[in-house]
């Protein structure tokens, strides 16, 4: 049997060719951006722009057949300052370690954003999951986790799910790690099953959370949400719930896309029959109700809303220009380039960056953490209303930030995040 994640199982197709810059130099020129903002002293650059442990395993997995693979995986830990780090573990065959360190980078960041007790940590790894069976996925799954158990911990770091990652990964991480203790650790992860543990309304965290950062933006740059259209990149976990939740809202979403490309329809497309569709096929793609569109053009549709959900690099100086959303929701992380950041600004395009867009899947993980430590559930309504504090008040505070340095939302969100990890960074001082 094949895994079949919430995606599209034969989309190996469509492997993404990233040949784009260095996404660590990319992490690091955004942060440079905003400690020049905030005048950082240079012993804080040098310690904030490096990341503090890089673990890289190569690691075998018996297959089906009887062969054996090695695989190569990372975990990176970028500033413990804060707490214990956090941060998802993916799994493509693109990853690379350039990769998961700006991503463990951009998750101090969030965290610091929305004001969680946690550094930024993130994994990875090189594998196209939809090439293996179930018992291979499980296999590589439980030795990539004793590779990294020395690394990980409830009060050390944190892992939860990410591209190509799920529930049931993240099951088989927690009874990996708690086999190889002697007894169950429920918080060792989040992103779990609801019945080991996990957090009722995690699963839509990521995309409920940008929505609720998206209805926050709309009252700022007067946007009726009701009369307007959403394109989204990427109908995977944050992106399918956001389309859900904001065509909740009244937004007509005329566009959605996943690896093997995108559909249009200007008079909205149906989203119960998109995912109906997909469930299916393994795409959106040959929808009837709708138009080819490729993931270049679904970009520079006309929309008000453009929410990019799938991969880095997505918004460049090449396409910024064309761009015609007035609104953007990185639900993704790293969807969009320095260079593109400058020409959206410039154009007046409001940019809800990804630390605080897709901030509410590390928030709810925050919450499963926290109930797990307790032995204590909440409601799913108790999650979302929190959530929706959570954001609403991030968002004021960026915003806020933004107007008083004249700075755009990401170097805004940036100068709130590495102000706050500066602070500790000070407070605790050097040891030894
Ligand atoms: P997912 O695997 O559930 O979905 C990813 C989707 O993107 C799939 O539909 C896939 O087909 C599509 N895709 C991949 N490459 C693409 C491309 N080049 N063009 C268009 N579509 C493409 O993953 P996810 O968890 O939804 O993560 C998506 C993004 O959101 C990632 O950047 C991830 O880091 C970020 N994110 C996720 C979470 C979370 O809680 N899951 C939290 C914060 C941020």
């Amino acid at each position: 049997m094949k895994f079949e994640p919430a995606d599209a199982a034969n989309d190996a197709l469509a492997l993404v060719e990233r040949s784009e810059p260095d996404l660590f130099d990319v992490a690091v020129e955004q942060f440079t951006i905003a400690a020049d903002v905030l005048g950082l002293s240079d012993d804080l650059r040098r310690i904030l722009s490096h990341c503090q442990r890089e673990l890289t395993v190569h690691f075998p997995v018996e297959m089906d057949d009887g062969s054996v693979q090695v695989f190569t995986g990372y975990r990176i830990q970028h500033n413990s300052g804060p707490g214990p780090t956090k941060g998802g573990i993916r799994y493509h065959q693109a990853v690379t370690l350039a990769e998961v360190k700006a991503l463990a980078m951009w998750m101090t960041w969030k965290c610091a954003v929305v004001g969680l007790p946690y550094g930024g940590a993130k994994g990875g790894v090189q594998v196209n999951p939809k090439l293996l069976s179930q018992t291979e996925l499980q296999n590589l799954t439980r030795r990539y986790t004793t590779e990294i158990q020395p690394f990980i911990g409830p009060n050390k770091d944190i892992p939860a799910p990410d591209v190509n990652t799920n529930p049931q990964i993240m099951a088989w991480l927690m009874d990996t790690y708690s086999m190889n203790i002697g007894y169950s650790v429920p918080g060792v992860t989040t992103g779990k099953p609801i019945v080991l543990g996990g957090s009722e309304g995690r699963n839509e965290a990521t995309g409920r959370g940008c929505v609720f950062a998206i209805e926050s933006a709309a009252r700022v740059i007067d946007l009726d949400l009701a009369r307007s259209r959403t394109v989204v990149q990427g109908f995977g976990n944050a992106g399918s719930v956001a389309a859900r939740l904001i065509a909740e809202l009244g937004s007509k979403v005329v566009a959605v896309s996943d690896s093997q490309g995108g559909i249009y329809n200007p008079a909205g497309l149906d989203l119960a029959a998109v995912t109906v569709h997909k469930a299916r096929t393994g795409s959106v793609v040959g929808f009837r109700d709708a138009d080819a569109v490729s993931n270049a053009e679904l970009l520079v549709l006309p929309t008000d809303i453009l929410i990019p959900a799938a991969m880095e690099n997505q918004i460049t100086a090449e396409n910024a220009p064309r761009i015609q959303a007035s609104l953007i929701a990185e639900a993704a992380n790293g969807p969009s380039t320095p260079e593109a950041d400058a020409i959206l600004y410039d154009k007046g395009v409001f940019v809800l960056p990804d630390i605080l867009a897709n901030a509410g899947g590390v928030t709810v993980s925050y919450f499963e953490w926290v109930q797990a430590l307790q032995a204590f559930p909440w409601t799913e309504h108790e999650v979302n209303e929190r959530l929706r504090r959570i954001m609403s008040r991030s968002f004021d505070a960026v915003y806020g930030t933004a107007q008083k340095y004249d700075v755009h939302m990401r170097t805004a969100a940036l100068v709130r995040a590495i102000d706050r990890v500066a602070e500790f960074t000070r407070l605790r001082g050097i040891y030894p």
